[in-house]
This record gives structure tokens, sequence and C-alpha cells, in this order.
């Protein structure tokens, strides 16, 4: 009985085992042609085209998704062309054989019988319309149906279908003919979508629209007839009068769209980008460039970063893309500028893990010759003893180089690189201490990306562009009490550098840091809260700096606006305390652990096994006499007739500068001069000039330089020699100067204990 079934089959069996082995022959021979080009797409957080570049081949081919064309346009297309489209497997015999027939009588090939997916294995392979041809597109029909799935198969349709010109695809028709995505499209919108790929070379939209209306029509009677649509809606479609014209393809984010289309692969890129947030930031943007306009500032760039899921929300490389006098096209955001005073923020953090600062810790802010380097405060003035908040707030020079000098410059850089700073990375080699006062380049990117790990408890995260590219893989750069701590000292309303607060009654809480680069040419501002960090830059990207250009006066201003708008009246729930972080008293003059010397003591935070437990080293006991006239040390103490004193003693140079600054302080009295013991401690220090410096002088010219040495109060008199020759004799910290007559110079303080300190420098005459 088997046997029988085969014996009876065995004929249509081996047919079928042959076609089918012939099938998979042809398939490896012959394998589907690549898939088209297809031009990028650029979207919005929720979907909307921000823009779209063409094709290689200049074509508008936009891909479409099936859930992106209104439902109408699909049905319309199937009924119009393939009815049987999800039932059949390429091929429709039916219509196959009833073409046959037809073109046996008419002996014209009738293309009727195409199926939607025999159309896509045309459009994808153009051939001439012959017999051969048709059976090849029969071919990679069933080739197209055994490896996409039947929406797959239509989305191609969809995306490929031709418009006229070089316009590609539904998507593409619906944008540049209807200014809509195609999920907006009317009924009668989207039968005309239907018709004119049967002819798009003449049923041009805004060309030939009396023809289009007449097959729109003819079909919407079909339609009619067949009872595919309401005849209420149809009605309407009838009614409806053709408004189609060219528009542009639409460009939201030109910098933005741009970037994402250089640097990331696929057609349709899913970006997080909040085109509300963004036509906000654009519009502020621009107002804000509108009012420094006068001041000779013409750009400026802003990026806002979410910080919570780590994404870039908003994206503006210049205040207008199209306008070429102030170099719209360049991309401040991208673009190498020099930092400013931004970086102080990582440095202080930094060291506030190094255990080397606390925030009440004394700095001390007088004029300090970094080995030949001298750096200045913004505003020209220096203020003396200052603690780590105030020296950080107001973005002091001296306590930052010097910080970045304690806690090493190729730490800090080798931070800075492992944080993605790449234009550092080049110049790592060539860098020196004024890299703390911009002395670098860096971008707008690389520095709004730093400032949300202060809002991250630290860590460092990669940042997301696209949707659904989830990167959680940080990199803990500073603690979380450090963190915590830069965001309170950054946060304060006492801070000096803005604006009226008042004026802005829903500004939500944040931090923030500002800089200003050499020359006036980059105003920064950088701030964060637990929602945003927004960066902000302004200036001009022909490099010309203004003198009315300051971090502060230019770029808060903006920074202030950004915030209470995108953030506007929200409930920003404040970084929590971390647990590392505790309190402890320190002395209020030197921020450090008191001893019993110290008269007034603050509170002031501290990290758990970072921060440093160094002792007061400012109030010290001293022995006067009992009219606290003479001073004594232990060699030279009276057996009666003295009293035991607490003084502020500070470094020689910080004394040199008080008293030169006319502060008035307490100063231990003068040491006996009756005193012969031995001095322990190193003799007078030096402050200028300075060793290794070249001093260039002009020549024959009255040109002087200035000498200058600290000593310890018990020193009265300092002796200065040129070349071992005597030159004068001053009271410590008193200016003297100068005429250098020869090129090497040894120059030597002696101070009245004996004790001399001697340096070498060169002058250069020109
Ligand atoms: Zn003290
Ligand atoms: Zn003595």
């Amino acid at each position: 009985m088997h046997f029988e079934f085969i014996k009876k089959y065995r004929r249509s069996v081996t047919i079928v085992f042959s076609t089918l082995l012939l099938f998979i022959l042809l398939d490896l021979l012959f394998p589907l042609p690549k898939q088209k080009e297809f031009s990028k797409q650029i979207q919005a957080k929720d979907g909307t085209l921000l823009t779209a570049y063409l094709t290689s081949d200049d074509k508008w081919r936009l891909r479409s998704d099936l859930e992106e064309v209104s439902p109408e346009l699909i049905k319309a297309i199937i009924e119009k062309e393939d009815n049987w489209f999800y039932w059949h497997f390429g091929i429709n015999p039916v219509s196959v054989v009833r073409a046959f027939y037809k073109n046996l009588i008419s002996s014209e090939i009738e293309s009727g019988a195409s199926t939607i997916t025999m159309q896509v294995a045309r459009m994808l392979e153009p051939k001439e319309r012959t017999y051969v041809n048709k059976f090849a597109e029969m071919f990679r029909a069933l080739q197209l149906e055994l490896k996409y799935s039947k929406e797959e198969i239509l989305e191609l349709y969809l995306s490929l279908l031709p418009f006229g010109g070089n316009i590609e695809g539904v998507k593409s028709a619906s944008y540049i003919y209807f200014n809509r995505p195609p999920d907006k499209l009317s009924l009668a919108q989207s039968i005309m979508l239907a018709v004119i790929p049967n002819d798009p070379n003449s049923l041009r939209l805004d060309r030939s629209n009396d023809q289009i209306i007449i097959k729109r029509n003819y079909w919407i009677n079909k339609f009619k007839q067949d009872e595919i649509f309401s005849s209420t809606d149809l009605k309407d479609a009838v009614d409806e009068p053709i408004e189609a014209h060219r528009y542009e393809v639409p460009v939201f984010a030109p910098h933005f769209s741009y970037y994402i289309k250089e640097n990331f692969n696929g057609d349709e890129l899913n970006t997080t980008l909040d085109l509300e947030i963004q036509q906000t930031v654009e519009n502020i943007l621009l107002h804000n460039v509108g009012k420094v306009f006068y001041k000779g500032i013409t750009n400026g760039a802003v990026l806002v970063m979410n910080n919570i899921n780590k994404s870039v929300v908003a994206y503006c490389g210049s205040a207008d893309f199209y306008d070429e006098g102030s170099f719209g096209q360049v991309n401040g955001i991208t673009a190498i500028r020099s930092p400013g005073s931004t970086l102080k923020a990582p440095l202080y953090a930094y060291a506030l893990d190094d255990g080397n600062l606390t925030p009440k810790m004394k700095f001390t802010d007088i004029p300090t010759d970094f080995h030949g380097y001298q750096p200045e405060n913004y505003d020209l003035k220096f203020y003396g003893n200052v603690s780590t908040e105030f020296a950080l707030v107001n973005s002091l020079n001296i306590p930052a180089v010097k910080l970045l000098e304690k806690v090493g410059l190729n730490n800090f850089i080798n931070l800075l690189e492992g944080c993605g700073f790449n234009q550092i990375q080049e110049q790592k080699n060539k860098l020196g201490l004024s890299l703390i006062l911009g002395g670098c380049g860096t971008n707008l990117f690389e520095l709004t990306r730093l400032f949300t790990s202060f809002a991250n408890k630290g860590n460092l995260y990669p940042i997301n562009f696209l949707l659904n590219e989830e990167n959680n893989d940080g990199v803990q750069i500073f603690s979380e009490s450090s963190s915590y701590l830069i965001a309170k000292i950054l946060s304060g309303v006492d801070r000096s550098d803005i604006v009226n607060f008042s004026y802005y009654s829903k500004l939500p809480k944040f931090a923030w840091k500002t800089g200003t680069s050499y020359g006036k040419r980059d105003a920064w501002a950088i701030g964060f809260n637990p929602n945003y960090t927004i960066g902000v830059w302004m200036g001009n990207f022909n490099g010309v700096g203004s003198p009315n250009l300051s971090g502060g006066e230019v770029a808060v201003p903006l920074l202030f606006d950004l915030f209470s708008a995108i953030d506007y009246n929200s409930d920003v729930k404040w970084f929590e305390e971390p647990e590392d972080l505790y309190k402890r008293n320190v002395c209020s003059e030197s921020g450090l652990v008191p001893t019993q010397y110290c008269k007034r003591v603050v509170e002031d935070f501290a990290i758990k096994n970072k921060s440093h437990n160094d002792v007061c080293n400012i109030h010290k006991p001293v022995y006067v006499s009992l009219d606290e006239s003479t001073q004594y040390c232990t060699g030279c103490l009276p057996s009666s007739e003295y009293k035991k004193v607490t003084y502020a003693v500070y470094q020689p140079e910080l004394t040199v500068w008080l008293s030169q600054n006319n502060y008035s302080y307490k100063l231990p009295p003068a040491h006996n001069p009756d005193c012969n013991s031995k001095f322990a401690e190193a003799g007078p220090k030096i402050l200028s000039p300075s060793e290794d410096y070249e001093y260039l002088v002009e020549e024959n010219s009255e040109q002087e330089i200035l000498l200058l040495a600290a000593s310890d109060s018990r020193v009265q008199t300092h002796y200065w020699y040129i070349n071992d020759k005597f030159y004068k004799k001053c009271k410590p910290g008193e200016r003297v100067f100068f005429n250098p007559e020869e090129k090497n110079l040894m120059i030597t303080c002696l101070d009245d204990k004996g004790r001399d300190k001697s340096i070498k420098i060169n002058v250069k005459y020109y």
C-alpha cells in the first residue's frame, strides 16, 4: 500500500524536488541584490523628523515603517495594486494566467500581473519589460518572500515608490509635497500618493495637478463602488482641493542633526533630543546673543544634558545656523576653545579627594611667581588670606595655580585625559600650570559632560545621543562627597558673580562655574543640578575678543534664562549629604584643625579617610616682655618679666603682602636684639627676582628689577649683594630696585642673623 503510494506519485514528487533544487541553486547563483541606500533620517525623541539627508545618488529616499504611514494610504495602495498581497507567495497565479491570456490576444505586455513583491523586485533592479525579465522578477519575488515578512516587503515598497524627480518613498513625498509626516495625510492626499507612482514622471504634484485630480477622483469613485472607505470620507476627499507645492525637507537642530549624521550609522536615527526644549533653547540663545551684540559678541552655543538618563536634550552649535556673517555654520559645541577658568571646579574636586583641601581651608592669594609664571586675578586684585570656597566661587587664579602645583600637573592632566579631553591629551607635553586658567584647548561638549559627574555622585558616564542606547558604565572620577561639596560651594545664593536672583522668580536651584578666556575671547558658564547640566559658551567664531566679554556678565545671564525656562518651577530635590562627609570645627583663620592657641573656630566639612588632619600653623605662642615690646626665644628668655601670648604668625610672604596692603593685625614684637641663639630655621626667602627666569631689559634704559625678600619676625634687616658686591640694606619686605648692568647675576640676601640665600638670574638686553 505504502509502496503503491510512492509509485503512484513518484513523478509529482520528482518534479517538486527538482523545482526546489533548481530554486535553491538559482538562489545561490543569483542572490538578492543589495538593498538600496536610504536617506539618513534624524529624529527627535518623540519621533519628529528633525531632518533628512540626500542619498549619495542625490535622492530623497526616506525609509518609513508601517506605523509611520496613515492606514488609509496603505489600504488604498493594497486595494489598488495587489489585493491578494497578504495571501500570495510573491506571485499571484490567478493574475499571471489572466495576464498571459490577455497578452495572447493583445500582444502587449500587461503589467497588471505584478504583485507588490514583484514591483519591489523591479524597483530594486530596474529592467526593461520583457518576458525574460518578467520571469526574473517572479524569481526575485519568491526570494523576497522567503527572506522578508509581508510587513517588511510592504515597508520596502512604500519606501521605494517613485514620485517623480528625486523623490522616492511615501515619507519623502508627504514631507516634500504636503509638508507633513505620512501619518498625518488626509484621505485625498493618501489616494493621490497611491496614484502618482503609476506614472511619476507626468503626474508631478505642483505641475500637473489637473491630471492628478482626474486620476484621484477615478479611484475615489472606484473605492466608493467597492466600499473600501466610508462614503462620507470619500465625499470629503472629492471636495478637497490640491494644495501641494514643493516644500523643503524639515531642518530642525541643524548642528545636532549633522553631528548625528556624521557620527552614527543607520538610516533612521532616533535621538534623545527634545524638540520642544531645543526650540526654547534656540530662542533664548538668539535673544541673549542679540542683547550682547552691541558689545561685539556675535555668537553663542548651548548644550543641555539630562543627568538622569545621561543624554543630550538640546544642542545649539550657534545662535543662527544660517547667519554667515557670524559664521553660524561653525559648531560651537565641538569647536576647540580655551576653557578659561571652568576647569577649576574639577581641580578643586580632585584636591578635595586628594585630602589637600577642605572648604574652609585658607589659601594665600598674593602675587606669586611660579618659575617665571606670574598669574593675576581676573579683576587684577589680590585678596590675601582666603578660604577654598571663596577662591573657587570667585575663581581666584593664584590659589588655583598653587593647588594645581600641589596636586601635580600630570595627575590632573591624566584625570582630564581619562574624561575624554582629546585636545588636552594631544597637547599634554606642552601644557603648564596655566592650564588651570585656560591655557589648553577643549570644547563645550567635553566640559559639559565633565560637569555631569558632579550631578551623578562623581561618576562620569558616556552621553547618549540615541534612544535605546542606554549606557550605564560610569567611571568614578570624584567621590560622592567631593561632588557634593563642589555642588554646595557653587550653588550658594551669596555668590558675588551674579545677577539679581530676585529677577528670576521660578529659578530652580543649581550650581555653576564661569570662565573667561585669555584675551576675553570666550565666555563660559557651566551649570548643573540633579536634573540637568547646561553648558553655555559665548564669543566670536572669528576668534576676536571683546573688552566687554566675561563669563559672569555674558554667559551667566544666559545660563539663568535657560535653567528658569527648562527646569522652570521644578521641584528639584537637591543632592543628599553623603555618609562619608562629616562636620568638624576648624580654626577660623587657617581653616585647619584647631590647637589650644586658636581663639575662634568655625564648622567645616571633611571627608572620612580622605581629608587631611593638619593642625593650625598660624596661631603660635610667643614669649614676650610684659609690655609686649620684645620677643624672646628659649635661648634668650629671661628668668622673669615675660609672658606667653598667642599671635597669628603668617608665612613671611603673606606678612609682607599684608603690611604692604595696609592690613592691620597684631604682629608679634621684634625679637630681642641681644639674642645670640642660633637660628634653626632657613634664612630669608627671596620673592623677587625669580630664579632661572630670563629678564628682558631694554638696552641703556632705566628699567629696574625688584629685589624683595621675606623673613620671620626676628629679622630686622636684610642686606642685598649683587655678584658678591654689597648693594643696599633694607627692612624685610621692603622693596628695593636695581638697574642690571651684567648678563649673569648672582643675587644674595643676607639677614641680620647671618643667614643668606642666593639665586642666579639671566638678563637679556634688547
Ligand atoms: Zn588657628
Ligand atoms: Zn632669642
